[in-house]
């Protein structure tokens, strides 16, 4: 498909389309839209940024153009699912935004962490589209101010998020109190097992599409681990700030407490920043993101789950000051940088106890990570060959083994590969039980670099910018945007 012409949209979406100056459909809106004009159920896995809103949105404008029924009170005709307010309100955006001449359509949000009785209001004479995070749409349910009775389209985006989340159960009693005449649209990153069992659950006959292996983000941005002690990361983080070029940088913690705790370390090192995490109000993740967004403020301490769905273009960095236990949040996180073909760094910060993550990690990526030692005390000694130069810079030349000889790996896994040989246990050996096979693809254990190497040796050589294995990344648009104040349900 070279066009969207050839879908036979209706008119007032292709109108939206040109206005929006969209000219041809990216990969996963050319294998779905067709797909779901013709009413089947479809799994997806694609990542945010390659355009797979539109490719769920544009066919539903299609269907509620073309099957016009007045909503029933307090009732939806579709429903979208989503794992955060701010990709819940991104979801609601676009529906406008293609939808802006396609009449009627009202489009409801029902998130967290703003006043329910608003959204009760917005439900109230029913809509054509609802997007909604799981616990907030029960909310609703329970109130007795919404029915999912009348849902003719269900759309579940960013299921494996929902999962690490916790939102599988409540999906599932969402899932129960819908007709089962539906259509249903699920998309998903990653495939693991559990979102592949949910997915079985849910779809009748699903069609499957697919763009691209997720690990492949990992090959377009320059990756980086800095070996560090704990108690180092905050004058760590101060010195790379300090020392990178950065546009924006998105740096990741675990935990909201640590978030705060980095910003305040920050402060003492002169320098300014703001945390984005679920402790804040609705208002003020609006303000730090419209802050950062607009280029006020150029550090942004963010937990995976807040980070979700923040949809802002031009980070040149993320840090990871903590590493994620799950390998595939490392993915997520870096996918945040080197948007649309841009070059993007992604620099990680490992302390003796996240070893064992960065391993998880690389065998995932299927890439060994370059790596830099500022431990204070130097590489053990039974980690490092005696006399391997300078202590404190040295660019390892051993990338992304950092701690071999480590056996604290975890559920008494064995990891393989340790020493001499670590490249072997790449790919092949990666049990993490993803379903979709994709770690077991032609590029498995062999690409993975043993000698000093750059990240940019590492990716394949026919790689062209804006190009992954066969994906286009596109840059959201920056005009015309709403401020996030707008955003809110009306
Ligand atoms: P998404 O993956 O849905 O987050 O989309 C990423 C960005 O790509 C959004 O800002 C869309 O506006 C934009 N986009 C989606 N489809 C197209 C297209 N066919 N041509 C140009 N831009 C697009």
């Amino acid at each position: 498909m070279n066009s969207f012409d050839e879908f036979g949209l209706a008119e007032p979406i292709s109108r939206a389309l040109a206005d929006e100056k969209y000219l041809t459909p990216t990969p996963i809106q050319a294998q779905t839209i067709p797909l779901v004009l013709s009413g089947r159920d479809v799994v997806g896995i694609a990542q945010t940024g390659t355009g797979k809103t539109a490719a769920f949105a544009l066919p539903i404008l299609h269907h509620l153009t073309t099957k016009r029924l007045r909503p029933e009170r307090k009732s939806c005709r579709v429903l979208v699912l989503s794992p955060t307010r701010e990709l819940s309100g991104q979801i609601g955006d676009s529906f406008r935004t293609y939808g802006k001449h396609t009449r009627p359509l009202a489009v409801a949000l029902a998130i967290g962490g703003v006043p329910i009785n608003r959204q009760i209001r917005s439900v109230a004479h029913g809509v054509e589209v609802l997007v909604a995070t799981p616990g907030r749409l029960l909310d609703l349910v329970q109130q007795r101010a919404l029915r999912l009775d009348q849902v003719e389209i269900l759309v579940l985006d960013e299921a494996d998020r929902m999962l690490d989340m916790g939102f599988i159960h409540d999906i599932r009693k969402v899932v129960a109190m819908l007709p089962k005449q539906r259509q249903t649209l699920f998309f998903s990153a990653t495939m693991p097992q559990e979102i592949a069992q949910l997915a079985g659950q849910m779809l009748n006959d699903p069609a499957k599409v697919s763009v691209a292996p997720q690990a492949t983000t990992a090959e377009k941005v320059d990756q980086r681990v800095i070996l560090t002690d704990r108690a180092s990361k905050p004058s760590l983080l101060a010195e790379v700030l300090k020392t990178e070029t950065i546009d924006r940088v998105l740096v990741f913690t675990r935990t909201k407490h640590g978030a705060d705790k980095v910003v305040r370390a920050l402060e003492k090192a002169g320098l300014k920043s703001e945390a984005i995490h679920g402790n804040k109000s609705q208002n003020q993740r609006e303000r730090v993101l419209a802050d950062f967004r607009s280029g006020r403020i150029r550090t942004l301490i963010a937990t995976d789950i807040a980070a979700r769905g923040i949809d802002v273009d031009g980070i040149s960095h993320v840090v990871n000051y903590d590493l994620p236990n799950i390998p595939e949040s490392y993915v997520h996180r870096i996918g945040r940088t080197a948007r649309a073909g841009a070059a993007g760094v992604a620099i990680s910060f490992c302390d003796h106890e996240e070893a064992p993550f960065l391993r998880d990690i690389e065998r995932l990526i299927r890439m060994s990570i370059p790596s830099t030692d500022k431990r204070t005390g130097g590489p053990r000694p039974q980690q490092r060959a005696a006399g391997d130069g300078d202590r404190n810079q040295r660019q390892d030349q051993r990338p992304g083994r950092p701690y071999r000889g480590n056996k604290q790996g975890r559920g008494g896994q064995s990891h393989r590969g340790h020493g001499a040989g670590h490249s072997a246990g790449h790919g092949a050996g990666h049990g993490g039980g993803h379903g979709n096979g994709h770690h077991n693809g032609a590029n498995g254990g062999g690409r993975t670099a043993i000698a000093s190497t750059t990240p940019h040796q590492q990716r394949p050589a026919e790689q062209k910018p804006g190009e992954l294995g066969g994906v286009t990344f596109l840059q959201r648009k920056q005009e015309p945007r709403r401020n996030n104040a707008q955003r809110a349900p009306r």
